[in-house]
């Protein structure tokens, strides 16, 4: 075995994917959530579940000679959920944060890394669709994304207190759009490359499908191996800042649907709903610093993710009856994920 881990978030989207890597790399792992993972089990060696917004749960999920901690559970969604949740999503996630850290400290872990967000970069640097990528040094003066972008700051901080008071190796990250299979893609809390995919997986070929805002708007997305990648390559490093992690291909939300779209092999107009909220207006994330600390930056192209992201919505909502057809036409995912990467 070559380290013991815990990854807190196990029975969410990038944890679940994060423990089948570092279980593929030989480590010993426990998962810690407040829920199983939906989709398939965990193939965490211990998984626990914990509410840990208690002191109490965040201590024994760190007993036993961890060596690192990867802190993903948070309170969290896309733009809808992140704006109607402040005070909750805020009280929640900085009492995991701050129990999080202190029971490392105790129980003497070696490293702990803290999954921040996009969402801590100033809003007045997101006021136009054609953003310059936003450098690590962007979020201050701080101005972030109400409630959830200011307990992500917050608690980048408070790793760098404990680094300061405690010498606990800390390092954070800031996702940029995570996206592929085996997340929320329904419900509330889906962000919008699921969302997209699930409405355009419902409608039916010359139909119609609603957007949020104008469609104008623009991000990055990260396929999630390239994720899972980045947090191995940020943990094995001393890296001990925030940091991107994210491609810098820009997309407007409506070439993003167009991209679906073509995917599902279905031509749809689009409703644009300037009601429902839509976030900053552009983001993107500038990764010089990400290439020269892990001499890597992400490589899976949208496209590529995407074919992959949208079979596996299209099969779940085939699974549930929502869209007629025969069930298990697609590959595995894991066949589904390597083919499309260009991996053999
Ligand atoms: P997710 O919602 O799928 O996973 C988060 C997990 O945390 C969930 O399984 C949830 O049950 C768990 N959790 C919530 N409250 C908990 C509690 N009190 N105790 C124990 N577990 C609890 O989200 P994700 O996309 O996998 O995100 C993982 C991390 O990455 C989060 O910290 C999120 O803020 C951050 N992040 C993600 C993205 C993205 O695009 N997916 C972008 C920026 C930041």
């Amino acid at each position: 075995m070559k380290n013991r881990i815990l990854v807190t978030g196990a029975g969410g989207f990038i944890g679940h994917h994060l423990v089948k890597r570092l279980k593929i790399e030989g480590n010993w792992v426990r998962g810690a959530d407040i829920k199983l993972p939906e989709y398939e089990p965990s193939p965490a060696d211990e998984f626990e579940v914990l509410d840990l917004r208690n002191y109490e749960s965040c201590l024994l999920a760190t007993r036993g000679k961890v060596d690192q901690v990867y802190n993903l559970a948070a309170d969290m969604g896309g733009i809808g959920y992140i704006t109607a949740y402040l005070a909750d999503i805020s009280r929640n996630n900085i009492l995991i944060n701050v129990h999080m850290l202190e029971a490392s400290r105790q129980n003497a872990v070696s490293r702990f890394l803290f999954s921040s967000s996009a969402c801590v970069y100033a809003q007045a640097k997101q006021n136009s669709p054609e953003v310059t990528p936003l450098v690590e040094e962007d979020a201050y003066p701080a101005d972030p994304e109400p409630g959830y972008g200011w307990e992500k700051l917050f608690a980048e901080e408070l790793c760098r207190y404990y680094r300061h008071d405690y010498r606990l190796s800390t390092c954070a990250v800031r996702f940029h759009n995570v996206y592929g299979p085996l997340g929320t893609y329904d419900g509330g809390r889906e962000k919008a490359p699921a969302a997209i995919s699930r409405k355009v997986a419902l409608a039916r070929n010359g139909g119609e499908i609603e957007i949020w805002g104008d469609g104008e708007q623009t991000r990055s997305f990260m396929y999630v191996d390239d994720c899972v990648e980045g947090l191995l390559r940020l943990m094995a490093s001393d890296y001990s800042e925030s940091l991107n992690l994210g491609t810098d291909q820009l997309v407007t939300i409506n070439q993003l649907v167009d991209m679906v779209s073509t995917v599902a092999s279905k031509s749809l107009s689009k409703r644009h709903d300037l009601g429902k909220p839509q976030g900053v207006r552009g983001r993107n994330s500038d990764n010089t610093r990400l290439k020269k600390v892990l001499g890597w930056t992400p490589s899976i192209s949208l496209e590529q993710g995407l074919a992959v992201t949208y079979r596996w919505i299209e099969e779940e909502l085939r699974k549930a009856g929502r869209i007629p057809g025969p069930v298990g036409k697609a590959a595995p995912e894991n066949e589904r994920v390597n083919a499309a990467a260009g991996q053999d």
